[in-house]
């Protein structure tokens, strides 16, 4: 048996359940219409047997496949499906980002969609999220989702995950809350979602909590992100070309300056330091990096503290003094993406850190 009747046997164990729905839940009022745009990952993963839950092959099933495996979807939306990529996310290059981004942009300009799903890769997720939350003018609801097992595995989870993204993408209750992203049944602002576990189909958290829950096929609320987004955004898509060259170097106490003083040399237009604690900077590189931000690259402090690092400005680092920028509770991971977004419009410190207060 090849891996796509594999996934589509797995994901159809439910579907016996499709001849016993009420006619009354598809003639409900009529369906949006939804978009899954199809980018890989495990979602789309397959193994070589039910039992490889944490070692198979990304990026294998194509999108047509994805959707057939979840007649359900139907109850719920009219559904059409694009694969836009097949890749794992750790592959999400500024250029990918910004194709994905253009083509959410277009699609959601467009009367006949509602709403979009992406199905994408687990590692970077949060990134691409937070990248379409800054960039992507819309009150329409964009869904990012993934699985933590791929569609061959006992107990996968992608079926429901992206059950659950269509039933959120559908919804008139999402509309304006920004990105989203769905797992495990909750519902995550992509500004705040980080993977903060990995293996377990609990892969992904909030330092502030989720904003609520996907229950059969209901969405519960609880919060609204309060942080610009979407049509509150300074920045469009539209008028991105080229993300700016943002690194980061994760520190600890024996770091020497090698890296900053490459990413310096190669280009780097802002370096976000994954400080230790507040952001801190050991005092054997301090000269070094205090010179590379003195040169004009940004030195962005963020914290490597995995759940809820919070950079104070000027705490433990003198970030006036040194023309500094902290990135506020944004992981580092996430303050890259605001950062090349946030560079494609002002070279300022000033700028640099106000964006890094509002988003
Ligand atoms: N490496 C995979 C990816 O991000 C992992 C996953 O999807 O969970 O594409």
């Amino acid at each position: 048996m090849n891996n796509q009747c594999m996934v589509i046997r797995q994901f159809s164990n439910t579907l016996f359940f499709l001849f016993l729905v009420p006619l009354s839940i598809q003639a409900q009022g009529e369906l949006s219409n939804i978009v899954i745009l199809a980018t890989g990952g495990t979602i789309a993963g397959s193994g070589a047997t039910s039992t490889s839950s944490a070692s198979y092959e990304s990026a294998t099933v194509g999108v047509d496949a994805l959707i057939q495996a979840v007649p359900e979807l139907t109850e719920l939306a009219n559904v059409r499906g694009e694969q836009v990529f097949q890749i794992a996310s750790q592959d999400y290059t500024n250029e990918r980002l910004l194709q994905l981004g253009r083509r959410v942009s277009e699609l959601v300009k467009s009367d006949d969609v509602d709403g979009i799903v992406i199905t994408h890769g687990t590692d970077t997720l949060e990134e691409t999220g937070f990248f379409l939350n800054l960039v992507i003018h819309t009150e329409k609801p964009i869904v990012v989702v993934g699985a933590m097992r791929p569609g061959t595995a006992l107990s996968a989870d992608g079926a429901l995950n992206l059950f659950n993204a269509v039933a959120l993408a559908s919804s008139a209750d999402s509309r304006g809350k920004g990105v989203l992203i769905t797992l495990n049944d909750e519902i995550h602002t992509a500004r705040d979602a980080t993977k903060s576990i990995n293996i377990r189909p609990n892969a992904f958290s909030s330092p502030w909590g989720p904003l609520g829950m996907v229950v059969e096929r209901q969405a519960y609320w609880f919060r609204a992100p309060v942080k610009r987004h979407t049509v509150h955004s300074e920045f469009n898509i539209d008028e991105i070309d080229k993300l700016a060259n943002v690194q980061v170097v994760y520190a600890h106490g024996n770091l020497d300056d090698t890296l900053y003083k490459e990413h310096q040399r190669n280009g780097a237009v802002a370096i976000i330091h994954a400080g230790t604690g507040n952001g801190s900077v050991s005092s054997h590189i301090f000269a070094t990096v205090l010179g590379i931000s003195q040169s004009g690259v940004h030195f962005i402090r963020s914290s490597r503290v995995m759940q809820g690092g919070f950079v104070l400005r000027n705490g433990e680092e003198d970030d006036d003094a040194n023309g500094w920028v902290v990135s506020h509770d944004l992981n580092p991971q996430k303050a890259r993406i605001l950062a090349a977004v946030a560079l494609t419009q002002s070279r300022s410190a000033g700028d640099l850190q106000r964006i890094f207060w509002e988003y």
